[in-house]
């Protein structure tokens, strides 16, 4: 037989039934706040580690690699490559070759002719750019070079070829000399204040097109302050 209930106990129940209802919809609602946070959280690590994995070093192997750099090094003599530690950069000094026509090999190859000193002359510079915007490196980044007087010290050298005595460099001479700072600006927690023409260091007019023309050297700079902008700094 059917237990009556009584009104208390029906009640009661119905109370119970209330709360229990009341304590579904909680956990309901707690499981989806934990489910959304969760996602969230998904969300942005997956977000920062793109950004990792296109960053920093990986990023700078790939510009080092469309670089495309050719390293021929000097023999170590006291008129082109002293040997002499260069500890800290604190800057990148721009120089033309002052030899129209002339090819980056050709200006390497004349660096390392002045190591019997019968010359009587000390030049280079880390790197050379040539006509066709290759790259050749002829100093390591670990030495000084013989390219910027007592900046020599403290500076990293970069000499680009060209076509006519005018000193203006070709297109592609151009967007290597950018690449170039701004990977090397990059590397070494630079920016474009750090960036001189030989003529800021002293009387020279070097490199000629650049010293010459101020409006074509800010519109450098900001060529490589567009670019180095564009890199996540290490
Ligand atoms: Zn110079």
């Amino acid at each position: 037989m059917a237990k009556v209930l009584s009104k208390e106990e029906w009640k009661r129940r119905k109370r119970l039934y209330a709360y229990a209802k009341l304590a579904v919809a909680a956990v309901l609602a707690l499981l989806i706040v934990v489910v959304l946070v969760v996602g969230v959280v998904k969300v942005a690590k997956n977000l920062f580690s793109r950004g990792d994995s296109t960053s920093s070093e990986e990023q700078t192997s790939t510009m080092k690699q469309d670089l495309n750099i050719t390293e021929l090094f000097l023999s170590k003599n006291q008129y082109s490559r002293p040997g002499n530690a260069l500890v800290q950069v604190k800057g990148i000094v721009i120089h033309y070759v002052a030899n129209a026509g002339s090819s980056a090999v050709d200006n390497r190859n004349y660096y390392e002719s002045l190591k019997d000193g019968t010359q009587n002359a000390a030049e280079s510079s880390h790197f050379i750019i040539g006509l066709e915007g290759e790259l050749v490196q002829c100093i390591p980044l670990s030495e000084v070079a013989c390219a910027s007087g007592a900046r020599n010290a403290d500076t990293i050298s970069i000499t680009f070829c060209h076509p006519l005595i005018d000193g203006v460099p070709t297109d592609e001479a151009h967007r290597t000399l950018v690449n170039l700072v701004a990977y090397l600006c990059n590397q070494y927690g630079l920016d474009k204040t750090a960036v001189l023409r030989h003529s800021d260091l002293g009387s020279q007019v070097c490199p000629k097109y650049f010293a010459e023309q101020e409006g074509k050297w800010a519109a450098f700079l900001a060529e490589v302050d567009t670019m180095l902008a564009g890199m996540k700094k290490k």
